[in-house]
């Protein structure tokens, strides 16, 4: 009875929390080893223990801020020295970052929001390119529905354009590495619950404003609230393993038909 992910090691970014740490142990529950990249913080460190209390040895927590690069390069290094190859990457950490009106916006803000959302997205694949060449592999990244359609007035012009950048992306790279059976797919979530809303800074202004970080009943047709970090980190399983080998380039919505309304 062969586990899905056995003798498998996979990249998982922004592993401390939500969507990334319901991945992440998803994936070592079914055998595979994972490398946690995340600011190191308590959250981080819980995650790593309770993997290694699944499997002991399965985890390990690397302290990497996905916007630099010198220190994404060095931790992928690690992880393929640790676990002896990179299979499956998951570019998931994210920020909603600050919220403000255009007009309001501070490039340094805008830059943030960029920066962590789409170079970590960009660098995370980079450096795991030579390790995911030997074998071949699959990269999920998260982007979200707002990488599709707009909020109106929410101030979330920095985060949806790092959200549709990764989607552009993501389809670059499944054609650009194809050749190398590298499959490249992105997934699209609607409202989950996570702790998401501890990234999110809001402007005077937005604070008047009613931005959906309590979501309403009924905003998503199939559930009363949000989706379930577990809920995405059965869909990201399904594109690591090979039961989707033939699926690349796809962007995959995930938000009971909340982008529908
Ligand atoms: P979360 O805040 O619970 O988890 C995100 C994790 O990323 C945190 O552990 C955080 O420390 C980490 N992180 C943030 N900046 C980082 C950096 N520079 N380097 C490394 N790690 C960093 O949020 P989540 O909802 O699980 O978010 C995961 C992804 O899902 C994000 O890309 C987000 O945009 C996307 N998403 C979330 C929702 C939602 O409703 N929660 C919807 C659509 C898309």
């Amino acid at each position: 009875n062969r586990q899905r992910f056995e003798g498998k090691t996979a990249i998982v970014t922004g592993a401390g929390s939500g969507i990334g740490k319901a991945a992440a142990i998803k994936l070592a529950q079914e055998g595979a080893n994972v490398a946690l990249f995340d600011l190191i913080n308590e959250r981080t460190s819980k995650t790593e223990a309770e993997i290694n209390a699944i499997r002991e040895g399965a985890a390990r927590a690397f302290d990497v801020d996905t916007s630099d690069a010198a220190r994404v390069e060095k931790a992928v290094l690690e992880t393929a020295e640790l676990f002896g190859s990179v299979d499956v990457v998951f570019a998931n950490a994210g920020i909603n970052g600050v919220l403000a009106p255009i007009e309001e916006m501070q490039l340094e803000d805008w830059q943030q929001t960029l920066s962590v959302n789409l170079n970590g997205t960009f660098l995370t694949v980079k450096y795991a390119i030579p390790h995911l060449k030997k074998n071949g592999g699959s990269v999920i990244i998260t982007s979200s529905i707002n990488g599709n359609r707009t909020f109106s007035n929410f101030g979330m012009s920095a985060y949806s354009t790092s959200k549709a950048g990764q989607v552009a992306f993501a389809k670059m790279a499944a054609l650009e590495l194809a050749k190398f059976k590298i499959r490249v797919n992105v997934i699209c979530p609607g409202a989950i619950s996570t702790n998401i809303d501890q990234s999110t800074e809001k402007t005077e202004e937005l604070k008047e404003i009613v931005i959906p970080v309590k979501f309403p009943e009924g905003s998503q047709p199939l559930a009363d609230g949000p989706g379930q970090p577990e809920d995405v980190a059965d869909l990201v399983a399904f594109l690591a393993s090979d039961e989707s080998k033939h699926i690349t380039g796809a962007q995959i919505i995930i938000d009971g038909a909340e982008s529908l309304l």
